[in-house]
């Protein structure tokens, strides 16, 4: 399939129909004001029913998603959620309106706690919010609860520490909390050392936002004396948790001093994404800012459940009603699907597959960090005749989404790769028989990969324009 599918517009015939309906027994403009009536569509395509079948599904069938093949995207976590749970969404008695009286409601609310009982108990922290929308926002919420946390203490501070290794959305959001997002060096080791901490660290330090594991997929080891350096500075730990895939059930960053953590439910806990849809990002915090959490709060009182909507000490709301349920329907879901006992088997596998993966490509690739990796491994496209750009087009040739180029951005032409625990290992096996294959045509003839893709149906993208002018529609008469 090396064309876009025809287009519906020239397949346009005048007079041709999709399906034919017997004309409206009523008047056709009783119901509507004329003025308030669209003029009639100009161009609108006339095409037979199959013909647009055809169409919608030869548009559809140009999306890659997880259910199409492997998706080792560093960062993002593109593992198989399991179709159960979006059964179990769709749950015709779990749909509910949002202001229905809580009475009602009380299984909803039962659902809401039992997955923040869940996430506390993973997790080491005290309490946590499920209104957040994704993870850059339980990060925003985060940085609201340090900074009302600090201004009630009568200290406000101003700076926020982020290491180099640190996710991308993390300098964004202390900064649209008010806070200066200041940079500092991870060591050669790849992780934020005590004494990187300790050279910054001064009575303006809000607090240090650090992704653990980081962006290079490894452990920040050194995270529980950081955590004292902070806390005796009078600063706090903000702990991005979206990589919890590596550590869920193994490690409970609220033992590590961690006084704030989001987590990623579309990434961890069973909701699919990648397409713009519903996410969530828990925040959890530590007992002393269990006050600060965002309303509304649902909280067991006896045998009931209760929502507190005013508390003064409350950062307020961060998005409407509870959140987005229907996601922690699903996490709650795959939570009990996994049982206590199998939950870590989870984190040890995805960190088992990245590791065989590592040990796989190390021979072929440059590994610029040798540190152990945890749930993903970085490599760097140093030494080779083409770029990471290259090989990452040409995997697309072999049918594969490419893994996550040029980020970290401490790394040369950074590879990022990140199996997950859902792949097998045969499917571990075939990625790196391409990887062979695409290195060795990289050597015969590096052309090949500077053109690709060549199999696909559109080839490469100017990726500035497509940045910055992006053809989202299709126009009679433009060149796609
Ligand atoms: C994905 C990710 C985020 C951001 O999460 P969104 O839901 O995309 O906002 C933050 N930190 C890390 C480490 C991530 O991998």
């Amino acid at each position: 399939m090396n064309t876009l599918p025809s287009l519906i517009f020239e397949r346009s015939r005048d007079g041709k129909i999709g399906c034919g309906l017997n004309d409206a027994n009523v008047p056709a403009e009783a119901a509507l004001d004329r003025e308030l009536l669209r003029p009639p569509i100009a161009d609108f395509p006339q095409v037979s029913e199959v013909e647009v079948v055809r169409h919608y599904m030869a548009l559809a069938r140009l999306n890659y998603s997880v259910d199409a093949g492997f998706y080792p995207l560093g960062s993002c976590t593109m593992k198989y959620n399991p179709k159960v749970n979006e059964k179990i969404a769709t749950l015709e008695e779990l749909q509910a309106h949002p202001y229905a009286p809580h009475d009602l409601v009380q299984g909803n609310l039962e659902i809401i706690t039992r997955l923040e009982e869940w996430l506390v108990e993973l997790t080491g922290m005290a309490g946590f919010t499920l209104a957040p929308a994704a993870g850059a926002h339980g990060e925003f919420a985060g940085m609201l609860i340090i900074r009302r946390c600090l201004q009630e203490r009568g200290d406000p501070r101003k700076i926020v520490l982020i290491p180099d290794s640190a996710h991308g959305t993390n300098p964004a959001s202390a900064h649209f909390a008010g806070y200066e997002a200041r940079q500092i060096p991870s060591n050669a080791r790849g992780i934020l050392g005590r004494k990187e901490l300790r050279a910054h660290l001064g009575p303006d330090v809000a607090a240090l936002m650090m992704t653990n594991p980081n962006t290079l997929g490894i452990f920040e080891s050194d995270i529980a004396a950081i955590a004292e350096d902070l806390h005796a500075n009078g600063s706090l730990l903000y702990m991005d948790g979206a990589n919890f895939n590596a550590l869920m059930g193994v490690v409970r960053p609220g033992e590590l001093g961690v006084d704030v953590m989001h987590l990623n439910l579309h990434k961890t806990f069973s909701t699919p994404h990648g397409g713009g849809g519903p996410g969530s990002g828990p925040v959890g915090v530590a007992a002393p800012l269990l006050p600060y959490l965002p309303v509304p709060r649902v909280l067991r009182e006896g045998e009931r459940l209760k929502v507190v909507y005013d508390d003064p000490r409350s950062i307020g709301r961060v998005k409407n009603f509870y959140g987005h349920f229907l996601v922690m329907v699903r996490a709650l879901a795959y939570l009990m699907a996994l049982g206590r006992e199998h939950v870590a088997r989870v984190a040890e596998d995805a960190v088992l597959n990245a590791n065989y993966l590592r040990k796989r490509l190390e021979g072929l690739l440059e590994l610029p960090y040798q540190a152990p990796t945890l749930h993903e491994v970085v490599f760097s496209d140093q030494g080779l005749p083409v770029k990471t750009l290259d090989i990452a087009k040409r995997l697309l040739d072999y049918g594969c989404h490419p893994f996550t180029v040029y980020f970290p951005l401490i790394v040369h032409g950074a590879m990022m790769i990140e199996p997950t625990e859902t792949e097998s290992k045969e499917t571990l096996d075939e990625f790196v028989g391409v990887m062979e294959t695409i290195l060795g045509e990289a050597r015969d003839n590096p052309d090949l990969l500077r053109q690709a893709p060549t199999r696909t149906p559109v080839r490469r993208l100017d990726e500035t324009l497509a940045a910055r002018r992006p053809l989202l529609r299709w126009r009679r008469g433009e060149d796609h």
